[in-house]
């Protein structure tokens, strides 16, 4: 059968664990969109409201995605656009077979510890997100990513989840060295060659060539090598691509298994998710493919080590942030219910809420790091007032008492493109914008207009007509 795919891709893969040709072939053909997506368990709270987000997006109803708590896959691709609870942050379009990493890391570590977590290639937040609604409120999440533009994708994606215990990054891996002993966890998802990806995307096999793998494969070693003195002894590692090629998978188990006093760890999965074990010729380390004529996702590889050896974490040195004076803090009274040993930093003018993890950490993050976001911003601190950011918005610690207006469909999308939605109401001053019940952003109400806080840069561009 003849297909759009590299014939030197196809001649490479053959005699890999699970490789069909003729049903890898015939699958890329039909080329069939699966859409999937995670819901956000801290803003959708109940059954009821998680349905009612799914049932906005899909009448026909959804599916759950086997190995994820919060993954559904929908019968069809909707306009994400033009759906309010998008904007929310009520979920997090993301591919089905990614979605895995939960059960890799269910499986290896004990997620209600407090835990400190790297997801080194970040952007543009699909693991992180993950990662995030995994980990324990106690736990912190350093979301790296060292593409600069894509870095800034990565911070809205964050805020966008809402949760407080996230630092943002933007770092080359080998600046992690300086963190010596320090993570848990590190997962690493690899830039890659990108086969995996050609079925939803058949352009992106242009860019395909057996140079490429190779020097993808070379990269991945750079990045590994930089980044694993920074995950401490007993600390696991997780190792994933979107790449077929065994060149940018069990070549690399190897080459950590050889490298590096790392133990790989196998991991139990249930055989009805047809998800294909391989076992590297050399060291015996097992990792994971997921193959899109298999199983309802595209292609995968992920593989999971624990650390044998560690560096001695460094001693910290004093830590020297800002708080608020008691003063200060009064002031935010109105606007934020974070729990009581939230702590809140001064940073210029902006205010951060900051859970006790990020606390206790930023200031040694902040020597070695190029920190983008840490926790939440809940606003400039002006003379009078807090001038609220959006970031409080977007989180879950917006008080209860700061006045809302709901807004119906038309209105929400009014104010997603920072039009005026055209409101009629007795609120005066800042409110919280609302879809049911789920935060939009701010708005200014005035005795004759309303000045839209929502991010310029964040606003609907596209048109309804376009959908
Ligand atoms: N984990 C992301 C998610 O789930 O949404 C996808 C990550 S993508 C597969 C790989 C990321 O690595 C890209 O964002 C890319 O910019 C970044 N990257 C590219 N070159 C890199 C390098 N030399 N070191 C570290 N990261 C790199």
């Amino acid at each position: 059968m003849s297909s759009y795919l590299p014939a030197a891709l196809i001649a490479s893969l053959e005699g890999l664990p699970g490789f069909n040709r003729e049903t890898f072939e015939r699958v890329h053909t039909a080329a069939e969109k699966i859409t999937s997506l995670r819901v956000n368990p801290a803003k959708l709270k109940t059954p009821e409201k998680i349905q009612q987000v799914l049932q906005a997006l899909s009448a026909e109803g959804t599916t759950k995605v086997p190995w994820s708590r919060d993954g559904y896959y929908l019968p069809a691709r909707p306009s994400f656009t033009f759906d309010p609870f998008f904007h929310a942050g009520a979920y997090y379009v993301q591919e089905a077979s990614s979605m895995f990493l939960e059960h890799a890391v269910r499986a290896t570590v004990d997620v209600s510890a407090p835990l400190k977590v790297l997801d080194l290639c970040a952007a543009p937040g699909g693991k992180s997100t993950l990662l995030q609604s995994l980990i324990s409120p106690e736990s912190m999440l350093v979301a790296n990513e060292v593409i600069k533009p894509r870095a800034a994708l990565l911070a809205d994606n964050v805020t966008k989840w809402g949760a407080a215990n996230v630092v943002v990054t933007n770092n080359d891996p080998r600046d992690f060295g300086g963190l010596p002993g320090y993570f848990d966890l590190v997962v690493i998802d690899a830039p890659c060659s990108g086969s995996g990806l050609f079925r939803r995307d058949p352009d992106l096999v242009t860019e395909w060539s057996p140079e490429n793998v190779i020097l993808c494969s070379q990269r991945q070693q750079r990045i590994l090598a930089d980044v694993l003195p920074a995950l401490k002894e007993d600390g696991v590692l997780i190792y994933s691509t979107c790449s077929f090629s065994r060149e940018e998978d069990e070549v690399i188990l190897d080459w950590l298994a050889d490298h590096f006093e790392l133990e790989n760890i196998a991991l139990d999965i249930p055989e009805d998710w047809h998800i294909v074990p391989t076992v590297t010729d050399k060291r015996n380390c097992t990792g994971y493919r997921f193959y899109p004529d298999r199983l309802k996702g595209e292609g995968l590889f992920i593989a999971c080590f624990r650390k044998r050896s560690g560096e001695s974490p460094r001693k910290k040195k004093e830590q020297r942030i800002t708080l608020l004076t008691a003063k200060e803090r009064d002031k935010l009274t109105p606007w934020i219910q974070a729990p009581a040993d939230y702590a809140y930093l001064l940073h210029q003018d902006d205010v951060l809420i900051l859970p006790p993890v990020i606390a206790a950490e930023i200031a040694l993050l902040q020597q070695q790091l190029y920190i983008r976001k840490a926790g939440v911003k809940a606003g400039q601190l002006g003379p009078k007032e807090l001038i609220p950011d959006h970031q409080l918005a977007a989180s879950t610690w917006a008080a209860d008492s700061i006045p809302v207006i709901s807004l119906s469909l038309a209105q929400a999308l009014l104010y997603l493109r920072k039009e005026d939605p055209g409101i009629t109401t007795p609120v005066k001053g800042w409110a919280l914008m609302q879809y049911e019940g789920m935060n939009l952003g701010w708005a200014k109400m005035l005795p004759n207009r309303m000045n839209n806080y929502y991010p310029k840069e964040l606003r609907i561009l596209k048109e309804i007509t376009g959908r």
